[in-house]
C-alpha cells in the first residue's frame, strides 16, 4: 500500500498526488491510513483544491496522544493544508487518574509538547493544549472553532479504546466525524494480519511471517504550513523543570532529538546490531524506545529507513519492531492482558506482604546478584533498562522470588522513561510465563546469563560501585569471596535467596516435578 507521496528533498510535503480509493480496514472497522489518504467515515479519498482555486478554510482538530511529531504523521496530512488546523494536546486526567503520569515520562513529555509546538510555529502555527477529560476537551474545542472533524491515532490499551469510543458519540451527536488512523503508531494495524481462526497472533513467529509480507506504507514529508484558526485558547506549555523525583540520567525528548537518534543510529549502531544487541557493557541498541512509545520517532519510517540501510543489524532490527507491533495487536484484541494472565497457570503468588523485602530488595537493587542489582540501578537512574536486564530483572522477580509479574510491572512503569501498557505488561506476562513465551517455565540464571552476557564483569561494574574493586567475572559472585577480599566490597548484601531454593519453590508452586 505505498502510496506516491514519497519525501520531497527538503523533507516537507510534495504536491498532493491524484485520487485514489483505498480498502477499508476489515477487521477494526477503521479507516487505512495510507501515504495518501483522507480517512472519513465512509469513502477514502484526497481532499483536493477545488479546480477553480477556490479553498474553503473548514476547520479540523487533530488530537495528539501518543504519536507527538510532525513527520510521517497520518492525522495531520488528512486534515489538509487546505484547512485550518487545530493541533491539540490535553493533558488527560484520566492518565494521571490511572497513575500513568510518572515523573519521567512526565519530563519526557514535556520536552515533546515544546517541540512539536517549536515545530508548529515554524510552520505559521502552534500547539494548543488543555487539560481535563480529552472527550469533553476535544468537544469544546471543536465547538469554539466550529470544526467538522478530528483527527487522531489508532490506539490499543482498554482505556484508548473507551476513549475513541466516547469521542466518536460525543462528536457524532453534534454532526461532528472522527476519523482514527491506523499505522501512527504501529507499522502494522492491528487486526490487519490474523491466523484462520481467531482474530490476533498468539505467536510470534507465524505472525513475524505475516508481518514481513503486509504491504507497508510510505512514510509522509511533515507539512510545510499548519494554518491555526486564531483565538483558540491553549495552557502553558509543561515545564520538566517543574517536575521532581525524575531520574538524574533521564534521556531528552522531543521530535529533533528523536529524528537525530535515529540518524546516528543508522549510520552508527544499526550493522552491528545483530552481534551486539544482547551486550549489557556495550550498549549496543538504539535507545528508541522512548521515542516509539511517544511517537516522536514514526515506526514505519523507522522500518522503512532500517530495510532501506539493509543488512543482517537491520534485519535483527526490524524484527524487534515488529514484537512491538506484536505486543499491539495482543493487547488491542485482549485489552484485559494489561492487568490479568494472558495463560493463567494458576499461580498462587507469594503475597506482597510475605515477599515485602524481597520486593524491596529488588526495587533497590541490593539482591546480592550483581547483574540482577546493575539492572535495577540502571533503571533508578536513567529511567531506562538495557532488554537483557529486562529479561533477567522479570524472571528473578517472578521466578526465582515467586513474586507477582503485576508488581514488577508496576515498578517499571514507576520509572520508565519508555513504559507502556502493551510491551510493559505483555513483556512481563512473557517473562512470568503467562503470556505468549511458548516456554512458560524457563527460569534465567542470573550468574550464567550475567557471564556470557556481561563476561567481563563491566556492566556490574558500571553500576553497583561497591563491587568495583572486583576484576572480571568474578564480579558476579561476590558471595564466594573471603577475608579481605569479601571486606573490599563492604556493605554489599549476600543473596536474598539461594538460586536452587528459588528455583525449587518455582517449580512445586507449578507443579513441575
Ligand atoms: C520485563 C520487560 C518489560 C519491558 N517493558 C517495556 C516498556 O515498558 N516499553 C518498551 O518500549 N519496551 C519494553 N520492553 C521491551 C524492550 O526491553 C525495550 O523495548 C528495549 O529494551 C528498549 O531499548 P531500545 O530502544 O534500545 O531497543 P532496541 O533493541 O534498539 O529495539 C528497537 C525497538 O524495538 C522494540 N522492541 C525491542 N525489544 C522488544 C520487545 N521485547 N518487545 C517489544 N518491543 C521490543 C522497542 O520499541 C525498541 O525501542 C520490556 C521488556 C521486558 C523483558
Amino acid at each position: 500500500m505505498s502510496g506516491g507521496n514519497h519525501l520531497d528533498k527538503s523533507g516537507e510535503w510534495p504536491e498532493p498526488p491524484a485520487p485514489v480509493t483505498l480498502p477499508r480496514e476489515p477487521r477494526t472497522g477503521r479507516s487505512v491510513s495510507a501515504s495518501v489518504a483522507h480517512t472519513g467515515p465512509a469513502t477514502l479519498t484526497v481532499r483536493r483544491p477545488s479546480p477553480s482555486g477556490a479553498r474553503t478554510m473548514n476547520v479540523s482538530v487533530v488530537l495528539f496522544t501518543s504519536d507527538l511529531r510532525l513527520h510521517d504523521h497520518p492525522p495531520l496530512r488528512a486534515a489538509g493544508e487546505d484547512r485550518q488546523v487545530v493541533p491539540l494536546f490535553v493533558r488527560d486526567q484520566g492518565v494521571a487518574g490511572a497513575g500513568f503520569a510518572a515523573p519521567n515520562r512526565l519530563a519526557f513529555l514535556a520536552d515533546c509538547l515544546h517541540d512539536l509546538d517549536a515545530g508548529l510555529r515554524e510552520r505559521g502555527g502552534r500547539l494548543v493544549i488543555r487539560s481535563g477529560d480529552v472527550v469533553d476537551e476535544v468537544c469544546k474545542v471543536a465547538a469554539e472553532t466550529d470544526a467538522d472533524e478530528v483527527h487522531m491515532a489508532a490506539d490499543v490499551s482498554a482505556y484508548a479504546q473507551l476513549r475513541e469510543g466516547r469521542l466518536r458519540r460525543a462528536l457524532e451527536s453534534v454532526g461532528r466525524r472522527l476519523c482514527v488512523h491506523d499505522t501512527v503508531t504501529t507499522v502494522v494495524a492491528p487486526g490487519a494480519v490474523t491466523p484462520a481462526a481467531s482474530d490476533h497472533f498468539a505467536v510470534f513467529t507465524p505472525y513475524f511471517r505475516h508481518w514481513s509480507g503486509h504491504p507497508q506504507r510510505t512514510p509522509l514529508a511533515a507539512p510545510r504550513r499548519v494554518g491555526v484558526p486564531e483565538g483558540v485558547g491553549s495552557e502553558p506549555l509543561p515545564s520538566r523543570a517543574d517536575l521532581s523525583g525524575l531520574s538524574p540520567a533521564l534521556c531528552p525528548g522531543g521530535e529533533v532529538a528523536g529524528r537525530r537518534l535515529v540518524t546516528a543510529w543508522l549510520r552508527g549502531g544499526l550493522a552491528a546490531y545483530e552481534d551486539r544487541r544482547d551486550d549489557l557493557a556495550g550498549d549496543a541498541t538504539s535507545r528508541l524506545s522512548p521515542h516509539l512509545h511517544f511517537g516522536t520517532v514514526s515506526p514505519v519510517e523507522l522500518v522503512h529507513r532500517a530495510r532501506r540501510a539493509g543488512g543482517p543489524g537491520a534485519e535483527s532490527f526490524v524484527r524487534q519492531l515488529a514484537w512491538r507491533d506484536f505486543h499491539r495487536q495482543v493487547l488491542a484484541a485482549r485489552p484485559e492482558a494489561a492487568l490479568a494472565d494472558y495463560r493463567t497457570k494458576g499461580d498462587l503468588w507469594r503475597t506482597e506482604h510475605a515477599a515485602r523485602e524481597d520486593i524491596e530488595a529488588w526495587q533497590e537493587g541490593r539482591t546480592g546478584y550483581p547483574v540482577i542489582d546493575a539492572a535495577m540501578r540502571q533503571l533508578r537512574h536513567e529511567g531506562w533498562m538495557h532488554n537483557r536486564g529486562r529479561l533477567l530483572t522479570g524472571s528473578f522477580l517472578t521466578k526465582t522470588l515467586y513474586v507477582d509479574w503485576r508488581v514488577g510491572a508496576r515498578h517499571f512503569l514507576d520509572l520508565l522513561v519508555d513504559g507502556d501498557v502493551a510491551n510493559n505488561q505483555l513483556n512481563w506476562q512473557w517473562m512470568a510465563g503467562t503470556g505468549t513465551d511458548s516456554r512458560p517455565n524457563r527460569v534465567l540464571n542470573p550468574v550464567t546469563q550475567a557471564k556470557r552476557y556481561d563476561p567481563d564483569g563491566a556492566y556490574v561494574r558500571r553500576w553497583v560501585p561497591e563491587l568495583a574493586p572486583l576484576e572480571g567475572a568474578s564480579v558476579h559472585e561476590p558471595w564466594k569471596l573471603r577475608g579481605l577480599d569479601r571486606a573490599a566490597i563492604g556493605d554489599y548484601p549476600d543473596p536474598v535467596v539461594g538460586l536452587a531454593e528459588g528455583l525449587a519453590r518455582f517449580r512445586q508452586a507449578r507443579a513441575l516435578d
